[in-house]
């Protein structure tokens, strides 16, 4: 049955349906993403439009009934993100991670932290923060979404804490010096890359400061989150293709 809800949300797709309607993709608190007509969104006159711009972040009015889809009737209190509309790049990066998000959960499935968490990465990302930094984290969080959490705390076979560890594909966690042997087909990472992506996997991203680190290494990292991604999860994004391109240019 239908129902008229109220939802916290933040719309992160949006395609043209039909003369002057508007499908749009909403990450929501309460309902997980669900998928919205606008109808006439695309009329000038229309005031449902400026709520249904990509990344608008706010309060939606819809018609549902939990599955396929919803009517969006009205919206309140919506904000856009600057940064994001004016810089490609960031744009580029928050529609990635968007679009990881969307592929690890079904509609109308509940988000759980993974709201806050993309929440916080676009806040930061509009904020002028590293958007490597910012990206690798939720990736390495989303893994457990797509049911393969990688093992960081401690070295799969000893349960070490500290040292200096290698990343193991076969064993889907981190190797500590002493077990490199088990696996000769480890990532061979640098210790400060397999230490940088222990520190984005596990800190909780509410502690995630504003350090700088060098670009080097973050290159590094990405590149052995990639390869997790390729060979556990292998989606092959027309957002992280973009992304790709874009970093191209700027000869990473
Ligand atoms: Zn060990």
């Amino acid at each position: 049955m239908s129902e008229l809800v109220e939802v916290n949300g933040l719309v992160f797709k949006r395609t043209k349906f039909k003369e002057a309607d508007l499908l749009a993709k909403i990450m929501t608190k309460e309902l997980g993403i669900v998928t919205v007509i606008a109808r006439g969104a695309l009329n000038p006159k229309s005031k449902l439009g400026a709520g249904v711009l990509t990344f608008s972040d706010g309060k939606y009015v819809i018609v549902t009934n939990k599955r396929g889809i919803s009517t969006l009737r009205t919206y309140k209190a919506v904000k856009q993100y600057d940064l994001l509309y004016s810089d490609l790049k960031r744009n580029a990066y928050a529609a990635y991670l968007f679009d990881l998000l969307d592929h690890a959960f079904v509609e109308y499935q509940v988000l759980g932290d993974y709201y806050d968490l993309l929440k916080f990465a676009v806040k930061r990302l509009n904020a002028g923060a590293d958007p490597e930094i910012i990206t690798q984290m939720v990736q390495l969080k989303m893994l457990k979404a797509y049911g393969v959490a990688p093992h960081l705390a401690d070295c799969v076979i000893c349960g070490r804490k500290q040292g200096i560890f290698d990343y193991s594909l076969t064993y889907g966690g981190v190797l500590c010096q002493q077990h490199f042997h088990q696996d000769p087909h480890r990532l061979h990472l640098e210790a400060k890359t397999t230490a940088l992506i222990r520190t984005l996997g596990l800190l909780p991203y509410q502690r995630l400061g504003e350090t700088q680190i060098d670009p080097k290494l973050t290159e590094a990292s990405r590149k052995a989150i990639d390869r997790i991604y390729r060979e556990t999860v292998d989606l092959n994004l027309k957002t992280q293709k973009f992304l790709e391109e874009l970093r191209s240019l700027d000869g990473h």
